[in-house]
């Protein structure tokens, strides 16, 4: 499923409105005040939905995290990154090393300092987030857990380090948030569990009850335009139905 990108900051209004301060995922990090909900963004694909999504956010007064992937050689979509860059916004590590190496752990590590270098040659990057890769044998969840992350540079990563008895977590990963098709992206800890359209979900998070929020979503699941919310939604059906058939085998 997916929703206009409209949805998406109207909730953001209702959320600021409630109380809530928003802001990028390195300021659990760097220092944040409560009640407070840190904007993840994960750029799967489309990476010009995700720049319009940073134009959006910028226009409303909204600051985020935009976690970008590679193409095989460390290429980078480098247009997008610096637009958002440039905005204000936090960019961030979108890695899959491990599904990339086939499970090997120590390819994978080297790989990932290889991808973060080409990534800081467009923009300053302090935290990294796995991509779930959801139809593939190999995860890359927890995978930074083991390394050296400050020696690398970094502050951490939200999945990794966040303390979800604390941190309440919501995403659009399945198409909806809390969707039952999301296979591998939950927390440790608290969840969003019932599945909640974007104009509900501001009535479930309320700063009283859940003081500290993670929100992750997809930009490409918001576009602008009418007729492209509906084709993914199309899509979104396609591999929640894969994922079903192979949850089943
Ligand atoms: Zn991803």
């Amino acid at each position: 499923m997916a929703f206009p990108l409209s949805a998406y900051i109207d909730m953001l209004e209702v959320l600021r409105s409630q109380g809530y301060a928003l802001g990028p995922v390195k300021r659990y990090w760097t220092g944040y005040a409560r009640p407070f909900l840190f904007l993840r963004h994960d750029v799967d694909r489309l990476t010009h939905r995700a720049v319009a999504m940073a134009r959006a956010e910028k226009d409303a007064g909204f600051l985020s995290t935009f976690y970008f992937r590679c193409r095989q050689g460390c290429v980078f979509p480098d247009q997008a990154i610096r637009a958002i860059s440039d905005l204000g916004h936090e960019v961030g590590y979108h890695y899959e090393v491990m599904t990339r190496c086939h499970g090997d752990i120590q390819k994978a590590r080297s790989l990932f300092s290889r991808e973060l270098a080409s990534l800081r040659e467009l923009a300053e990057v302090v935290t990294v987030a796995a991509h779930g890769s959801p139809l593939s044998s190999v995860s890359n969840l927890f995978f930074s857990d083991g390394m050296d992350r400050a020696a690398l540079g970094l502050f951490g990563e939200p999945q990794v380090d966040f303390d979800f008895s604390d941190v309440f977590y919501v995403t659009d990963t399945g198409g909806l948030f809390g969707s039952p098709h999301n296979r591998r992206d939950w927390s440790n800890g608290k969840n969003l569990r019932n599945p909640t359209p974007p104009v509900a979900l501001p009535a479930i998070l309320h700063p009283g009850k859940e003081p500290v929020v993670l929100l992750t979503t997809h930009p490409e699941r918001w576009p602008e335009a009418n007729a492209a919310v509906w084709a993914h939604s199309v899509v979104d059906w396609g591999v929640n139905a894969l994922k079903t058939w192979r949850a089943k085998k």
